[in-house]
């Protein structure tokens, strides 16, 4: 069998069918990735964890060293399309539904153009957001209204700040009250169970009041930045800085379904 998986590979040049066809032909159902394991075992060849002839091989050296290059192939070829850098991948959102905007391309005349989309859209089709967004044209206006999304977003920090929490408030309302409980029955003016009783109430109010403490963006960092320089170094970096001189400064962007920048958060 291990000879037949071999060179059912070196034809098929695929793990994958490998796998179908021993599935068809024995009385076993492998993973794809059981295959691969065979197909890289020295073990066929005689070798075991790097001794030489240390058992009797089944399979031709040239036949094993073929199917390891198929593998070798099969790897640069799957990595090719890793090296394609998504100025905004993992930083768009869509607006609709919350999901991540995946970055897509298309060659037009050699050239390739960038685009991103919503993830819940492509895959199954479970969001109405079908519209892609142009790279090029988001980056246009990012670099353009840096300083207005920047000023509004500090904006509208400060005035959360500001306002009033009702529910930290009563939270400390509570943490008072406990305290004070606890004086009472220190003090012997009122009984365990009363103490406890009253305790109890008060630790479940607790506990379901839950204050959500939003991640504290880099408000120093963003008031002090100096959108000149940003514009003047992005333009002379590479792809790969872009994307990283991007996700420095912003945590999400969120795109509408017409391809409008809802907001965004900073990092
Ligand atoms: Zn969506």
């Amino acid at each position: 069998m291990i000879q037949a998986i071999f060179s059912h590979f070196l034809l098929s040049g695929s793990h994958y069918t490998t796998a179908n066809y021993v599935r068809e032909n024995w009385n076993w159902n492998p993973n794809p990735s059981a295959i691969k394991k065979i197909l890289q075992n020295t073990v066929y060849i005689g070798n075991y964890h790097n001794i030489e002839n240390y058992c009797k091989s089944i399979i031709d050296k040239k036949i094993y060293d073929q199917a390891q290059d198929i593998f070798a192939n099969k790897r640069t070829i799957k990595s090719a399309p890793t090296n394609r850098v998504y100025i905004f991948s993992r930083l768009l959102k869509c607006a609709d539904c919350g999901q991540a905007m995946a970055g897509t391309y298309q060659t037009h005349r050699r050239i390739e153009y960038y685009y991103y989309r919503c993830e819940l859209y492509s895959r199954r089709r479970a969001c109405t957001h079908s519209k892609r967004i142009n790279e090029k044209v988001l980056e246009n206006i990012l670099l353009e209204s840096l300083e207005s999304y920047i000023d509004q977003y500090l904006m509208e920090y400060h005035a959360k700040i500001a306002a009033p929490n009702p529910l930290k408030n009563e939270r400390a309302k509570l943490t008072k009250k406990l305290e004070k409980l606890k004086d009472l029955y220190l003090n012997d003016l009122i009984s365990m169970d009363e103490y406890r009783l009253d305790y109890n109430r008060y630790m479940e109010k607790l506990n379901q009041i839950q204050v959500v403490d939003s991640p504290k963006p880099n408000i120093a960092t963003l008031e002090k930045f100096q959108a000149e320089s940003f514009r003047t170094a992005y333009l002379q970096a590479n792809r790969e800085q872009r994307r990283s001189m991007w996700r420095n400064l912003i945590r999400a962007i969120f795109i509408t379904s017409d391809n409008r920048i809802e907001r965004i958060s900073f990092a």
